[in-house]
């Protein structure tokens, strides 16, 4: 049995008890509890508040967590990151009143910096040799400014329009997140054989998500080129079709090169492309 935490309530909530789902495990009166057993995976949910979970997994209360990297930054706790999760990118910046000058880092020497993050600033302003005075405060860091509590903030941001509707400006980004699974250094080994099963179908769905099914047709004279163009997981299928001289080809092609590639097997004479979205990828 292997216990993961996830955030009770909040913006990684939703994402966490998906991917859960999403692996095949099954979580049985989830809602609104502090604890909740999988029908058919050996595993148990805790619901936690985000910041705690870091602290949770070191102390072996949980074997697993799931948080934004900006946590275990600042927490530093001894765990370690098993797996990055992709969803849940933002970025730690500063940010400082719109009608301020800024020309670097060093313009926030002396100043006041509110944040939640005192840590990952801290460490930061000692890197660039800035000395500013750090007031920590829990929520609400983006309005301290205009009610005369600091000079600057330095805030979670994703699109910048909270910091915009607060007339503020984003400066620089000190840290960049994402949700991140950690795990505790004391796992034994029938726990870490739960782990590598469950990290497995993450890995699979993960790979799902970067790739795409492409079918086609082709002529038989440009089949070589097309197929040049298209790697697959090994080489792809092909499949004559019932009119002479025309084939199916279908493979799996990158998320990232996908606009690219459809392009030049155009041009290259393709037909009739069909791209589908791939549910679980397995090597
Ligand atoms: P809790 O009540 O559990 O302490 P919280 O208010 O500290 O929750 P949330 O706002 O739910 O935390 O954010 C959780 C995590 O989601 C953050 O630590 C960060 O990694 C990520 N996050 C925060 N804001 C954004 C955003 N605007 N876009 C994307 N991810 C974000
Ligand atoms: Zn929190």
């Amino acid at each position: 049995m292997i216990r993961l935490a996830i955030q009770k309530s909040g913006r990684l909530s939703e994402a966490s008890s998906q991917l859960i789902k999403d692996c095949g495990i099954n979580i049985v009166n989830g809602k609104g509890k502090l604890k909740a057993t999988a029908s058919n995976f050996p595993l148990e949910i805790l619901f936690l508040r985000d910041d705690d979970i870091p602290g949770y997994v070191a102390d072996g209360v949980a074997d697993l967590g799931i948080v934004g990297e900006n946590v275990v930054a600042e927490k530093a706790k001894d765990i370690h990151i098993v797996h990055r999760l992709g969803f849940s990118k933002c970025r730690l910046s500063l940010a400082i009143p719109k009608a301020d000058t800024y020309n670097s880092i060093a313009d926030l020497e002396g100043k006041h910096i509110a944040t939640s993050y005192p840590n990952i600033l801290g460490d930061y302003l000692k890197e660039q040799k800035v000395n500013a005075n750090i007031h920590e405060i829990s929520g609400s860091v983006e309005v301290a400014p205009s009610i005369g509590l600091a000079n600057a903030v330095c805030d979670i941001v994703s699109s910048g329009s909270t910091l915009f509707t607060n007339g503020l400006k984003e400066v620089e980004v000190i840290f960049r997140s994402e949700a991140v699974m950690i795990g505790s250094p004391e796992v034994n080994a029938e726990q870490q054989k739960i782990i590598e099963k469950l990290l497995f179908r993450i890995q699979s769905l993960q790979r799902a998500k970067n790739n795409k099914y492409i079918l086609l047709n082709a002529p038989k004279d440009q089949l070589d080129a097309i197929i040049e163009l298209l790697p697959g997981m090994r080489s792809p299928t092909i499949l004559p079709l019932a009119e002479d001289g025309w084939y199916s080809v279908h493979s799996v092609i990158n998320e990232n090169d996908f606009w690219d590639k459809i392009e030049s097997i155009k041009e290259a004479g393709a037909q009739g492309i069909l791209v589908v979205p791939i549910e679980k990828m397995i090597l």
